[in-house]
Order: structure tokens, then sequence, then C-alpha cells
């Protein structure tokens, strides 16, 4: 009965990455992701339902748009694909099953693919266009407080370790108007450090702690070897300015998710 179940999750899943990927394409465009039908970017023909069904119109499609015959892009088909599996692997590693479908589990897989949006929307948008979007953001923090609500209501924790972090939105939040009044511009940082402060809430610092170095390491070696490479073409330019953060936080994040669930599922 497990196998129908998963199925389940899974095809929920792919709903969810096929959400994504017109997430990420709409978000930069200021395109409404809810309302307006979905249509191909080449001949913008309107999509039917047939069109729409999440890996499966991939497949009978043979990766080509009904009306024009351009080529779909195999990232839609590998996001649905991935997300359907990771979201069976979530519900697995905490143990969401059949035997095990109370209230409280259904609510904790329920946050958990909140969160999962969240990050996923994040990376997706920064590492097309290098920016933490202030929807994606708010987003955050809404499901953030109802979180920490949902903890102190339900699980009784104690809400002071999360106080520091409602403050710490706060501050954020307020410097990044000040900055937005004042130089008329989105900052990157402000964006990311609202991006950790949420992965604190539901991964806990420790996690966000990996994620930071292995996103440190990864950037010094890639700054490494585009300074080498730089001295040759001797071309100057800011790397710096170009490494999508978001995007390498968003996929740590949910790697050292996994396995410190999976840790805690098999080993301990
Ligand atoms: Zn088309």
């Amino acid at each position: 009965m497990d196998y129908i179940f998963y199925l389940f999750i899974f095809i929920i899943g792919i709903v969810f990455g096929s959400f994504y990927t017109l997430a990420v394409y709409r978000i930069p465009k200021k395109q409404d992701i809810t309302h307006t039908h979905s249509y191909c970017p080449n001949c913008q023909h309107k999509l039917s339902f047939l069109d729409l069904i999440p890996l499966f119109s991939y497949i009978f499609l043979k990766g080509k748009c009904r009306y024009c015959k351009e080529k779909i892009r195999p990232r839609y088909f590998i996001i649905e694909l991935i997300s359907g599996l990771l979201f069976v692997i979530f519900a697995h590693l905490i143990n969401f099953n059949l035997q095990n479908l109370t209230i409280a589990k259904i609510l904790d897989f329920s946050f958990l693919i909140l969160y999962f949006t969240f990050v996923v929307l994040i990376a997706g948008t920064d590492k097309d266009n290098r920016q933490i979007y202030k929807g994606i953001s708010y987003y955050g923090i809404i499901i953030s407080i109802m979180y920490m609500i949902y903890l102190y209501i339900i699980v009784h924790t104690s809400i002071y370790r999360y106080a520091i972090y409602l403050i710490l939105y706060a501050v954020i939040l307020l410097l990044d108007n000040i900055t937005l009044r004042k130089y008329a511009k989105n900052t990157y940082v402000y964006g990311i450090i609202l991006t950790i402060i949420t992965m604190c809430i539901f991964t806990g610092e420790y996690i966000v702690f990996e994620s930071i170095i292995t996103v440190l390491l990864a950037s010094f070696i890639y700054l490494l070897i585009k300074t080498i490479q730089n001295k040759i073409k001797a071309k100057k330019e800011k790397f710096y300015k170009k490494m999508q953060i978001g995007y390498m936080l968003g996929i740590s994040n949910i790697s050292f998710l996994i396995y410190i669930l999976a840790v805690q599922q098999y080993f301990l």
C-alpha cells in the first residue's frame, strides 16, 4: 500500500515541479504566476490541458511544442522529475507514510514542501538572473512566521530563539528599504541575508553553517580558477559580481538537509 502512497506523493511532486519551472520563468518577467494561462514561449500559442500534464506531456510530445514544433528545453522535464523524486525522498526520510498519517506528520511534510518551494524559487531565479526577488523573500518570511506559530502552538518549542530571527528580519528589511530609497537599487546582499535567516528557521543553524562553508569554499575555488584564467586573458572583470550565491546556497542547503535527515533516519 505504501507504494501507492509514494506514487501519490510523487505526483504531487511533479505538479509542484511544473509550477517551479513556470514561476522561475515568470517571476523575473513580473508576470502572474497563478492566473494567466500557460503559453509556448516561442509561438505564444496557449497550451491546452493535455500539454500541461507534468512529465507525460514532454514524453508524449517527444520534447516539442505541439503547435510550432519548437524544441522544449529538457530542463522542464528534468526539474519535474527531480522534484517528484525529492518529494518521495522527503516523505520517506521524515517517516511520512500510511501508518503514520497523523495531522502532525501532514503538517511537518507540508512545511517541508513550502520551505523546499522557497529554496527552489530563490535558487532558480538567482541562477537565471542573479537576483533575489522581493516577492520570494516575502514568501519566505510569511512561511517562517507560520512555521514559528506552528512550533509554538503544536510542538511547544521555546520562541526565544525565533524572536532573534524576527528582529533580524525587521532590521534587514528596514536597511533594505533605506538603501532602496537612497540609492534606488535592490541590494543582492540583503536578499541573501534574508534567505539565510529563512534557512536557519527551517533547517537550523548547523545545516546553514555547513551550507555557507560549502558555498565559500566553492566560491574560493571558482575565483581562483577565474583569476588564473583572467591572467591569461588579461581581461578585468569583477567575477564575484556574477556569482550566484542564492543558487549555490540553495543546492548545498537542500543537500545537507537530506543528508542530516538520512543520518537521523538510518544511524540514530
Ligand atoms: Zn510553440
